[in-house]
């Protein structure tokens, strides 16, 4: 169990390096410069471009406190906020895609299948959630209580090959794409992310003008031109809960904090396929919960959330809310 502490925002690195993870004390987490990701397994950049973002928008720190105390009060007494009268949430989904090749181009097929995996994982509706272990199936999400639908696709030929976490891909200034409504609908950019990098998010706090969660063309949605072992659309999975407020599993720290109670402590993140039960070498060795969405696992070997977790996702949608303005239905 992980004591919830509203100020650990403030109290941690937020370095997100696939080899090494380091704790320091924080006052000048905004003068550390970001990581270079290796490639080794999965990588997504949402830290890394958090720390960015950190340091572009001293005012960013603040309201992200501030969210995570309302959080926080939400976890605590989910009456308190009048959290969704049918516990459902529609979320509007742009995508943007951006190609310079052809294939690119992902089809719209493509795309409505990462839609439909969002649908499945965010439902608890995927076949493999019931490969759940024992010792977590009390503590499963079931249906966390958002839907998607895809609203409109926006096409974008570039000449540019590759693309990084710098955000470009979302600023038509610079051959990019603007999101289109981000306080009502979820924008999801597909590219060519260079640097390994399969995708990242913006979590809730951040700048309107780039909300929405990026994604490599070869691990968006789960046919076409998806690559194995990123080929079950489970990158989007993983960052669509960031954008959720979700933090990785292992709290970006040795035995670091996800900000949620039932969730084991892990003492890193794990790559590939982890063989159960895979033991944690933090305080009580408990069994790492490899198979949580928000691990570095590959695709095929990550397929829950915790309860924790979907109270904490939905914290956000509710009145007072960082992303309040999607409607309930
Ligand atoms: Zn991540």
């Amino acid at each position: 169990m992980k004591k919830i502490n509203f100020y650990l925002f403030s109290g941690l690195v937020f370095f997100v390096s696939c080899t090494k993870v380091s704790t320091t004390n924080l006052e000048d987490v905004t003068t550390q410069q970001p990581v270079t990701e290796l490639r080794q397994g999965r990588t997504c950049g949402a830290m890394d471009v958090l720390q960015n973002n950190l340091a572009q928008d001293p005012a960013l720190r603040k309201r992200m406190d501030d969210i995570e105390k309302f959080t926080a009060r939400i976890m605590t007494n989910p009456d308190a906020a009048r959290l969704l009268p049918d516990g459902t949430i529609e979320i509007p989904v742009v995508v943007n895609v951006l190609y310079k090749l052809a294939a690119e181009n992902i089809s719209t097929v493509q795309i409505q299948s990462q839609i439909d995996v969002l649908n499945e994982d965010y439902k608890a509706l995927n076949t493999d959630y019931n490969n759940t272990p024992s010792i977590f199936q009390s503590v499963r999400s079931g249906n966390v209580g958002v839907s998607f639908v895809l609203d409109k696709i926006i096409r974008q030929s570039t000449s540019k090959k590759s693309w990084s976490t710098n955000d470009a891909m979302k600023k038509s200034s610079v051959g990019g794409i603007n999101p289109t409504n981000p306080t009502t609908e979820l924008n999801l950019w597909s590219c060519n992310l260079g640097g390994g990098i399969l995708g990242y998010a913006q979590f809730p706090g951040g700048s309107t003008a780039t909300d929405g969660v990026v994604i490599d063309n070869n691990a968006f949605g789960r046919t076409g031109t998806v690559t194995a072992p990123y080929n079950k659309g489970r990158t989007a999975t993983h960052e669509v809960g960031h954008w959720m407020n979700l933090r990785h599993i292992w709290g970006d720290a040795t035995c670091g904090s996800d900000l949620v109670n039932d969730t084991p402590t892990h003492d890193a993140a794990n790559f590939g396929c982890p063989t159960y039960p895979h033991l944690s070498t933090c305080t009580g060795t408990p069994v790492e919960m490899t198979m949580n969405y928000m691990d570095y696992t590959d695709d095929p070997c990550m397929y829950m959330f915790s309860a924790g977790q979907k109270t904490r996702m939905q914290a956000v949608f509710a009145t007072g809310g960082p992303r309040a303005g999607f409607r309930v239905l």
